[in-house]
């Protein structure tokens, strides 16, 4: 009960800032823009100085363990029923990717989620549990489904179109959008390891795929009650990596990049404009005006557990989109 408080307190959405290390050879630091400390991010520049605080700040040399850390406490409410959402926000190239996926010598959240799941299930005694797994990219408002067979999968983005529907409850349907079960973690690994490879594979770069669409990756928690009779409740986890919140301008983009620079900023802002609207706890939450809201609106809202995570780089150079992210987190909380 009384981690239930600490979340009532903190309200359902969260927002962390993540700072990624420097990278041993690339761009010069002469001058570092941030401060931080726990709850605050300074960015200092020009003779000007900004806060901006965060419900937690990660440091440079935080850890993927410190970092999951967070996470793991609402993986409970997962497993009691309530939908999760796990976003990674912030300009191309500060750590989105490994935070949500991490490297194979420090796996990032996606994995140790998808191990604390299943060893959580199995030492519970008084329900049962069945997972499923899907992963979706959104690129210029399509939707992809990065679990499909190959022919159905399709390697341009045309022909993938998984359409969105909600049902009379409220819950958010990808009609068409493959959901694998999946009986343990190493089967579990096997499909999240193929959409990742998907997604990489199906475009020219790397850097390319992650900085122009958003992929989302959904676990389905079924969980049984032990009394005969007891319905079955279901519960979503979706784990977001975003694409790249950079501007444009600084792109110099023309044509398709800047159609997938417009998509991204549209839907990065539609989301924001969602996020502000259930903190400020409106009426009126705009779901409809991106894909990528469609998706999340049952698990956003009321009853459900978000955590943002805003990255950003520690670089001079980069201090405008530093404090386009953090701006946008601070309209988010
Ligand atoms: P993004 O997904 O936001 O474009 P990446 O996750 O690909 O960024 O990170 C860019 C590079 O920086 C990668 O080589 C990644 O391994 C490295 N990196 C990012 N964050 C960290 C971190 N906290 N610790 C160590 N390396 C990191
Ligand atoms: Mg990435």
């Amino acid at each position: 009960a009384s981690s239930n408080k600490i979340l009532d307190i903190k309200g359902n959405i969260r927002v962390f800032c993540r700072v990624r290390p420097f990278l041993s050879t690339a761009k010069k630091r002469i001058q570092q823009p941030l401060s931080i400390d726990q709850e605050k991010v300074v960015i200092r520049y020009g003779g000007t100085r900004k806060e901006f605080g965060f419900d937690q700040v990660f440091p440079q040399e935080s850890s993927q363990e410190d970092v999951f850390a967070e996470v793991e406490p609402i993986l409970r409410s997962a497993l009691d029923g309530h939908n999760v959402c796990i976003i990674a926000y912030g300009q191309t190239g500060t750590g989105k990717t490994y935070t949500m996926d991490g490297t194979n010598e420090s796996p990032g959240i996606i994995p140790r989620v998808l191990s604390t799941l299943f060893s959580q299930a199995s030492s519970e005694t008084a329900a049962s549990f069945t997972f499923s797994i899907s992963m979706v990219e959104v690129y210029l408002g399509s939707l992809r489904d990065l679990l499909a067979p190959k022919q159905q999968r399709s390697y341009g983005i045309s022909r993938c179109n998984p359409t969105i529907q909600i049902d009379s409850k409220g819950s958010v349907e990808i009609e068409g959008l493959t959901e694998v079960q999946v009986s343990n973690l190493t089967k579990a690994t096997w499909w999240y390891t193929k959409g990742r490879r998907v997604r990489s594979t199906s475009w020219t770069s790397v850097n390319e795929a992650s900085s122009r669409s958003h992929c989302l990756t959904r676990i389905t928690i079924h969980r049984l009650g032990d009394t005969p009779g007891a319905k079955s409740e279901v519960s979503k986890v979706w784990m977001v990596d975003l694409g790249g919140s950079e501007r444009l301008l600084k792109t110099g983009a023309t044509g398709q990049t800047m159609d997938e620079g417009r998509a991204i900023n549209l839907s990065l802002s539609a989301l924001g404009d969602v996020i502000a609207a259930l903190r400020r706890k409106k009426n009126h939450v705009p779901y409809r005006n991106s894909k990528l809201t469609q998706i999340l609106r049952d698990s956003l809202g009321d009853g459900s557990k978000v955590m943002m995570f805003v990255h950003v780089s520690p670089y001079e150079e980069d201090v405008g989109e530093t404090t386009c992210s953090v701006s946008f987190a601070k309209r988010a909380r």
